[in-house]
């Protein structure tokens, strides 16, 4: 008989609303060195479903640079070809009434397509729930589609232990109330697509920034509504790069575009060996591969602050 050991999934989710900056590759070394120092699998996933933000150019300008960089993967994958996928699930979430068509404002519908990071969840005070007899009632009151809520329970609340950051418990029907899975049937959000694909691409372990820590509870309670008995992934959310002002790292703190860097002659190696330093895994000033830090990454000596770099 054949013996099927249990392998380490990973995966690299980059949304291509903007250039790939040093935050963003400090993130994902980290979850492809967890994932390849356990012999792991690593999956590319472009989550490129939130138009407008989403810039021309940017995901092959993500890959290009993330190759450039040392990274690779096995396989491939990109959402907006993955519709069909999250049509089913959603329509699988309402033949089990654990969804409803809601009418409410746009402002709402929209924050569902985003990654939420963090501070940008609303609550929602569970206006449409209830409120019409189905779909075809929802749109006749709207003059337009209606978006899909999930139906979070009072009292609802969901706690796990993440590698990283430790404990986390939230009062999910407290905090966001019933939230947006898709601006309409078709239209599926960040919470569901990113659920769904970690559920079907058997990932084991997401490793991504702490400013999806408080979007970890929701992605919880819809997957155990798709599959009650499936496995789950385990979860590392690690702190973010920020510049001197302690804002998320960004355009107003210089250009750390990897892709200027290139530009202006820097080898990977010292990119790497940056980023690296601020992990604790070489001093700084030392270059590095991502293959020389197979041996030597582990979360002991990673921060536990967010991470100035600029
Ligand atoms: N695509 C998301 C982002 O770049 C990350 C989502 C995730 O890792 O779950 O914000």
């Amino acid at each position: 008989m054949e013996e099927v050991l249990a392998k380490y999934v990973g995966r690299l989710a980059p949304s291509p609303t903007g250039a790939l900056h040093l935050g963003n590759v400090r993130t994902f070394m980290i979850a492809w060195l967890s994932a390849r120092s356990r012999g792991g699998r690593v999956i590319m996933r472009m989550e490129d479903l939130d138009h407008p933000k989403d810039k021309p150019g940017a995901a092959a300008g993500a890959l290009e640079d993330l190759r450039w960089l040392g990274f690779d993967w096995d396989e491939e994958y990109v959402q907006s070809r993955r519709r069909a996928i999250y049509r089913d699930a959603l329509a699988a979430l309402r033949a089990k009434g654990l969804v409803y068509p809601c009418v409410c404002s746009r402002r709402d519908v929209e924050a569902a397509q985003s990654a939420p990071h963090q501070g940008e969840q609303l609550h929602y005070p569970g206006t449409c729930r209830g409120r019409f007899a189905d779909w075809r009632a929802a749109r006749d009151f709207a003059g337009r589609d209606p978006c899909w809520r999930f139906r979070v329970e009072p009292g609802t609340a969901v706690s796990f232990v993440d590698a990283f950051a430790g404990e986390y418990s939230q009062d999910v029907a407290g905090k966001l109330g019933d939230f947006p899975l898709a601006r309409d049937e078709d239209g599926a959000g960040y919470t569901l697509a990113a659920t769904v694909d970690d559920m079907l691409m058997g990932v084991t372990e997401v490793v991504r920034g702490d400013d999806l820590l408080a979007a970890t509870p929701a992605q919880i309670l819809v997957a155990r509504a798709l599959a009650p008995s499936g496995v789950r992934p385990s979860y590392c959310h690690v702190p973010l790069v920020v510049g001197r002002d302690g804002r998320r790292l960004a355009k107003r703190h210089g250009d750390t575009r990897i892709a200027s860097y290139r530009a202006a002659g820097v080898e990977p190696g010292a990119i790497i060996g940056r980023l690296a330093a601020s992990c604790g895994w070489c001093e700084p000033g030392e270059n590095a591969s991502l293959g020389d830090l197979l041996g030597v990454f582990s979360l002991e000596t990673i921060p536990h602050k967010p991470v100035v770099l600029v």
